[in-house]
């Protein structure tokens, strides 16, 4: 008899898209903890790039996000490459 003939889950083939989705899921994870961190503290529905007020439609599709539409490239682009100019202004 063989076995693992034809698995679709090897850890050993995928482990750099196992990293990725891993660091995928931290990210979210991340976020979902600062954004009940920011419902305990009455700060939710914020951006954190401008502090004005998270639009609704925003935040019924990504309640964990932390930022509005016009910075969610603040918190949605991981890589280098960010201007972080504005945020650290006060
Ligand atoms: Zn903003």
């Amino acid at each position: 008899m063989t076995e693992g003939s034809d698995t679709p889950r090897g850890t050993d083939m995928s482990g750099k898209t196992d990293e990725a989705w891993l660091a995928g899921r931290r990210a979210e994870l991340d976020d979902v903890e600062v954004a009940l961190a920011a419902l305990d503290d009455g700060s939710y529905g914020r951006c954190q790039g401008c502090g004005e007020a998270i639009e609704q439609d925003r935040l019924a599709a990504l309640p964990a996000t932390r930022y509005c539409d016009r910075h969610r490239d603040l918190g949605s682009s991981p890589g280098p490459g960010v201007p972080g100019d504005q945020a650290r202004a006060g």
